[in-house]
């Protein structure tokens, strides 16, 4: 699903942020990506969802060659992947419910095939009082939260998060890694970058981690799908996989 030859990244201005990574993540793992801060995990990241080209080696990304890859190409990749980024990203001129209903809008789905589905990941996130209220007035942790039910609304084959647990309380926290956890069961392949070791030891999942750049471990396709430590709260998405209307995840 995810195939890393020997590839590199270097910042047009900026020292290598990556160097030399090979690795290889398959369909249906879970994974943390740990690393000190500036150790190229947010890098690692952009590259999975190609916001960056590699500068050298080869990369391909459900099953798309990042040095082939065309703006179609890219645009129809991303719609199977959700991304959890650091700046939320949100849409100020939007609601809370419409920046979460975003990708399933914008991959032309009709309001009344996905609402129930936007407001039962909003219930989730704890954000079912707040559908109507601009991100303006959300705080760090209701626009990490609304990013989180964005990246997962579309049930996207790939979600990649970096640090989606972030600015949100402990018990947000554990209750976003269950949702993760239960994507996971359900098939998705999931990537979170952290520096929370504690969070990393909890769950138990296969670790990657990078060092300047370099990536240090990698766990063993068979430790990669052992998901049993992790115990989801019993989210559930059964019916979420293919919505009234969609074809599959969208
Ligand atoms: P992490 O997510 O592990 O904190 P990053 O991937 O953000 O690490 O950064 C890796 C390295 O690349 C750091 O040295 C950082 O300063 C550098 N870097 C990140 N973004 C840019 C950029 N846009 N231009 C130049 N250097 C960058």
């Amino acid at each position: 699903m995810i195939h890393f030859s020997n590839v590199g990244l270097r910042y047009a201005r900026g020292a290598e942020a990556l160097r030399d990574v090979t690795l290889s993540i398959d369909r249906g793992s879970m994974h943390f990506l740990t690393g000190r801060s500036g150790a190229g995990k947010s890098t690692l990241l952009k590259l999975m969802h190609f916001a960056l080209r590699p500068t050298s080696g080869e990369l391909t990304i459900l099953g798309e060659d990042a040095h082939r890859a065309t703006r179609r190409s890219i645009a129809l990749l991303r719609r199977r992947i959700g991304v959890v980024i650091q700046d939320f990203q949100l849409l100020d001129h939007l609601t809370v419910f419409e920046n979460v209903a975003l990708p399933l809008m914008v991959a032309g789905h009709r309001e009344a095939q996905y609402r129930n589905n936007v407001l039962e990941m909003l219930e989730w996130v704890k954000l079912s009082d707040q559908l109507d209220v601009k991100p303006h007035f959300l705080s760090g942790g209701e626009k990490q939260r609304v990013g989180i039910a964005r990246a997962m609304v579309s049930v996207p084959d790939l979600i990649l998060a970096d640090e989606p647990t972030g600015s949100v309380d402990p018990e947000m926290g554990a209750r976003i890694m269950s949702l993760f956890a239960e994507m996971n069961k359900l098939g998705h392949t999931i990537l979170i970058a952290t520096h929370d070791l504690d969070m990393v030891a909890r769950y138990g999942a296969a670790r990657l981690h990078l060092e300047d750049g370099r990536l240090e471990r990698c766990a063993s396709p068979s430790e990669i799908s052992s998901q049993d430590v992790i115990s989801p709260e019993g989210f559930d998405l059964e019916g979420r996989r293919g919505f009234p209307g969609m074809e599959g995840s969208v």
